[in-house]
């Protein structure tokens, strides 16, 4: 097995179990993209083994030393819970270097899985995990995987077909999935993602409990997610508005799959920024606001103006909130950490000279499990605040 020297010192964080290995911390040694390697100390004593991406700034990823399928398969097991209850048929089943499988996420479709493969060495091994999800995952009725992820350009792995599909069935155009009461169409093919944000699933039931009665604007709807959600908890109204016509098609055939209910429901393909001023200025207002925009900062470098974007939102989205009207804020930018993210909130709260009491903070779900030594992998935070008047 070739092996990849680390200079001295730089073997402390693969000690505390942290998954990467930056280009800047090898001393020596070379191996193909994917390849298995032992990675060594400055010594030359093995610590670890890893898989070798040679165009990535990430050049090796930790791996345990086992099979790949006994990886997936442990994956499944610790969401034994998934499966018994009845809440869902729709959920992550591996979440890449915090369950092990760096590289590897497998979502899970009312049987059918779609993956995402974003290092060389889990794509060098996509048919041996492809075959231990069929075997392992109940009900498992295909694999398929997604390649049109930025995060495979940069390990020099081609980002097209968008999709493919690799074992089993292939899935239908839409897969029909559901989330409690509530029922969603997956566009596995075109949608965003693996075709669904699941890791929004505790997030859009938090905000169902707390939207009866309420008039709501979902603002970066996609598929209509929230506010499908607030409709089965009983809100008066719910504007869903997105940029993408064809998300918003989406979200009307997922209207379209619920029980009837009085809600009234709008439609609006509009830029959210310019949506909030339009609705500033007629003087509109509303009860209840989510704000779940695309990710503002993929970088550390890009933060600062991330941070104006996500003030600029929120703070026209509080002006707008009723007396005791909540609002729904969420950022899945990786750079910006909960506690920076709620500093933008206070700002804004400042600015639209409002008060907020936070009533709920949202997590991607326990499907979207976050190594404790890998903090690096928590992206998604949520606050739900109420305006105190
Ligand atoms: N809340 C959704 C996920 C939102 S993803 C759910 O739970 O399923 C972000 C969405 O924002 C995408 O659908 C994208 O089309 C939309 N979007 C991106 N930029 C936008 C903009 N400037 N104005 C309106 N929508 C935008």
């Amino acid at each position: 097995m070739n092996k990849i020297q680390l200079r001295k010192g730089r073997e402390r964080s693969v000690l505390k179990g942290h998954p990467w290995v930056f280009s800047g911390a090898v001393e020596g040694g070379e191996a193909a993209a994917g390849e298995l390697v032992e990675v060594c100390d400055s010594k030359g004593e093995k610590i670890a083994l890893g898989w070798y991406s040679p165009a990535s700034q990430i050049r090796v990823r930790i791996v345990p030393d086992a099979p790949v399928a006994d990886l997936v398969a442990n994956a499944v097991a610790r969401r034994g819970d998934f499966f018994v209850n009845c809440y869902t048929n729709a959920v992550r089943l591996v979440n890449a270097e915090s369950d092990l499988l760096p590289g590897v996420v497998a979502d899970y479709y009312a049987g059918h899985v779609v993956c995402q493969f974003t290092s060389a060495g889990a794509d060098a091994r996509k048919a041996e995990i492809a075959d231990a999800l069929m075997k392992f995952a109940p009900g498992c009725l295909g694999v398929s995987e997604r390649l049109d992820v930025d995060s495979r350009a940069k390990e020099g792995l081609k980002t097209e077909p968008a999709f493919a599909h690799i074992t089993g069935a292939e899935p239908p155009e839409f897969v029909e999935i559901a989330e409690g009461e509530v029922k969603f169409l997956v566009d596995v093919r075109k949608g965003h993602k693996t075709g669904f944000y699941l890791d929004q699933r505790d997030a859009r039931s938090t905000v169902g409990s707390l939207a009866n009665g309420a008039e709501m604007l979902n603002c970066f709807s996609y598929t209509g997610g929230f506010g499908l959600f607030a409709r089965a908890c009983g809100a008066a109204s719910v504007t869903q508005v997105d940029i993408s016509a064809d998300a918003l098609a989406l979200a009307k055939k997922n209207e379209a799959l619920q029980h009837y209910c009085g809600t009234t429901m709008e439609y609006v393909e509009a830029d959210v920024f310019q949506f909030l001023r339009k609705c500033r200025d007629e003087g509109r207002r509303f009860d209840f606001i989510v704000l779940d925009p695309p990710k503002f900062a993929a970088t550390k470098g890009q933060l600062m103006k991330a941070a104006r974007g996500y003030k600029d939102i929120n703070l026209l989205a509080m002006k707008l909130l009723k007396p005791y009207g909540t609002l729904a804020s969420f950022s899945c930018s990786g750079a910006m950490d909960a506690e920076f993210f709620r500093t933008v909130l206070a700002e804004a709260a400042e600015d639209a000279h409002r008060s907020f009491q936070i009533v709920a903070r949202t997590h991607a779900g326990a499907d979207h499990p976050v190594s404790l030594a890998f903090p690096e992998g928590e992206y998604l935070k949520g606050y739900v605040m109420r305006a105190v008047q």
